[in-house]
C-alpha cells in the first residue's frame, strides 16, 4: 500500500506554529513511506477564509521546505461533488431527510435537558414517512448512524478509542440549503484523495468517530488515524501568543531559520533516543508514527534559541550575509558599502557564534557593517574619558609602522605596547573595544582588528582623538 497522507488546513487564520508540526509529521512520514504528501485547503467557510490567510498558508509552508505532491485540492470547489455523496447514502437507505425546523430542535435539546439527558437529536425522521413531512420546510439530511454497539478507531497515537454509538446521533450531512457540512466534506475529500493515514492534533479525535461512521455507511475503508496531542506553554498551559502560538511568519521575522523551527517542531512530541539536532534527511529515515508522543509537548523559546543558534553556526557564509543585509539596511537606513560588506564576510564566523537568531547577528553585525564615524552606545562613550583617549592615541602611534595585520601579530603588539607602557591590558583593551565598536561587547578584540583592517582600525582609533 502506498502511503498517501494530507495537511488540511482552513484558511481563516494563518498558518501557525501547531498546524506547521502537523503538516510536517505528514510530510515526514510520507517521505519516510516513499508516500505522498497532498495539501487540502478547507475553505468551505466562504465568509471566514481569506485570500491572505491561503496565501500566507502556502507561503509559510514553502518557507519550511515542506513541499506537498501534485495539486492543491480546494475542498469549496468539490460542494457538488460531497452532495452526490449524500444522495447515495439516502439511495442506499443509509441517510434520511428530516424536516425538523430549528424551533423544534431547539425544544428537542431543551426538554433533553431538563429530562436530564444529553441533548441530542432523538432520531424524529429516522423512520417517519416522508408524506408527514411539513409544508414550506427544506429538509436537511442525515445519516442513519448506527444505534447499538460501538464505534472503534485504532488510532497510530492514541490506541484504541472506543465510542458508544449511544453517544452518537444522527448527524447532519446536507444543510436544508444543500450545502455539505464540514464533516461529509471532510471524508468525502480524504476518500476521493486517496488518504491512507489522517495524522493532525488530538483536537479532531471526537471527529474520528463520526467520521468513521460516514466511511462505513459508504462502505469505504476507514484511514488510519494519528492523533497528535497538542502544543502546550512552557508552563503546561493551552498555547497562547505568549507561548508562542504564532504565525510561522512572526518565527521568520523573528530570525529563526526554517531549518531550525523544522528540528524544534519535529522534536516536539517526537523523539529518537536523546537526538537533538537532527537533520531533515535523519528525519526522514527516522520519522515514523510510533514514535509520536502520547503526552502533550511544551513549546519552549530556549529550546528553540538553542536550535537555532546550532543552525546558524553551520549556515552557510553567503545565504547569512544575504538575510542580514536587508534588516541592516532597514535599521540604519543605509546600504552596506563594499568595504563594510568585505568586513562583514571576514568577520561572520565570529559574530555568528555569538547570535542566536537572524536579528541578533544583524545587531551584532553593525560594529563591522557602519563607516566612520561611529556612534557610541552610552556604556561605550563612558570609558573613552581623556585619559583612555590618551592611551588609544599611544596605541595608535605604536601600530602605524606594524604591519602584519593578523589577530596574533595584534595581540602580540599590543600586550607588547602595554608592557612597554607599564599599564594592565584591560586599561588598554576597554577603551580600545569602545572606540572600534561603538560597543562594551563584541567578539574577541584582536580579531575585531584583524577583521576591520590596518586602515580602518587606525582610521576608528583616529576619531576618538
Ligand atoms: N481543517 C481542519 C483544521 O484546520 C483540519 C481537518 C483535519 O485535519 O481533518 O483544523
Amino acid at each position: 500500500m502506498t502511503v498517501v497522507t494530507r495537511f488540511a488546513p482552513t484558511p481563516t487564520r494563518f498558518l501557525h506554529i501547531g498546524g506547521a508540526r502537523t503538516a510536517l509529521f505528514n510530510w515526514l512520514y510520507a517521505r519516510h513511506t516513499g508516500g505522498q504528501f497532498l495539501l487540502r485547503i478547507e475553505d468551505t467557510d466562504r465568509k471566514r477564509s481569506t485570500e491572505e490567510a491561503k496565501a500566507a498558508i502556502i507561503d509559510g509552508l514553502e518557507w519550511l521546505g515542506i513541499d506537498w505532491d501534485g495539486d492543491i485540492v480546494y475542498q469549496s470547489e468539490r460542494a457538488d461533488r460531497h452532495a452526490e455523496v449524500a444522495h447515495a447514502m439516502l439511495e442506499a437507505g443509509n441517510a434520511y431527510h428530516c424536516w425538523c425546523t430549528p424551533e423544534v430542535l431547539q425544544t428537542m435539546r431543551e426538554t433533553a435537558k431538563a429530562d436530564g439527558r444529553q441533548p441530542r437529536y432523538d432520531g424524529t425522521w429516522r423512520d417517519r414517512d416522508p408524506s408527514e413531512a411539513p409544508d414550506g420546510v427544506d429538509p436537511v439530511v442525515r445519516l442513519r448512524a448506527p444505534r447499538e454497539g460501538e464505534t472503534v478507531i485504532d488510532d497510530a497515537v492514541q490506541g484504541k478509542v472506543v465510542t458508544a454509538n449511544t453517544q452518537l446521533d444522527d448527524m447532519i450531512l446536507l444543510r436544508a440549503d444543500g450545502t455539505p457540512t464540514y464533516m461529509l466534506s471532510v471524508v468525502v475529500d480524504d476518500h476521493d484523495m486517496g488518504i491512507t493515514h489522517i495524522i493532525r492534533g488530538d483536537d479532531h479525535l471526537t471527529n474520528a468517530a463520526r467520521q468513521a461512521q460516514i466511511y462505513r455507511a459508504m462502505g469505504w475503508d476507514v484511514p488510519t488515524f494519528a492523533h497528535i496531542p497538542l502544543i502546550h506553554g512552557a508552563d503546561g498551559a493551552k498555547l497562547s501568543k505568549r507561548h508562542g502560538a504564532l504565525g510561522v511568519d512572526a518565527y521568520r521575522d523573528m530570525g529563526y531559520l526554517p531549518e531550525a523551527i523544522r528540528n524544534y517542531l519535529l522534536r516536539l512530541g517526537w523523539s529518537h533516543g536523546d537526538d537533538e539536532i537532527i537533520s531533515t534527511e535523519q528525519a526522514i529515515e527516522w520519522f515514523d508514527l510510533g514514535d509520536v508522543n502520547k503526552g502533550a509537548a511544551r513549546f519552549d523559546f530556549a529550546k528553540l534559541d538553542n536550535l537555532n543558534a546550532q543552525y546558524i553556526k553551520t549556515a552557510e557564509a553567503g545565504r547569512l550575509l544575504g538575510l542580514i543585509a536587508p534588516l541592516i539596511e532597514a535599521d540604519t537606513g543605509v546600504t552596506p558599502s563594499a568595504a563594510a560588506r568585505k568586513r562583514l564576510a571576514a568577520g561572520l564566523d565570529g559574530l555568528r557564534s555569538r547570535s542566536k537568531t537572524i536579528l541578533e547577528l544583524a545587531e551584532n553585525a553593525k560594529i563591522y557593517s557602519s563607516d566612520r564615524p561611529l556612534e557610541f552606545e552610552e556604556k561605550a562613550a563612558v570609558l573613552l574619558d581623556p585619559d583612555a583617549r590618551g592611551r588609544l592615541a599611544a596605541l595608535r602611534t605604536a601600530l602605524e609602522d606594524h604591519d602584519d595585520w593578523t589577530e596574533e601579530a595584534l595581540e602580540t603588539a599590543v600586550k607588547g605596547h602595554a608592557e612597554t607602557q607599564d599599564l594592565k591590558l584591560g586599561l588598554i583593551a576597554q577603551p580600545l573595544r569602545a572606540v572600534l565598536t561603538g560597543r562594551t561587547a563584541s567578539p574577541g578584540i584582536f580579531e575585531v582588528m584583524a577583521v576591520l583592517g590596518k586602515d580602518e582600525t587606525l582610521g576608528r582609533l583616529a576619531d576618538a582623538a
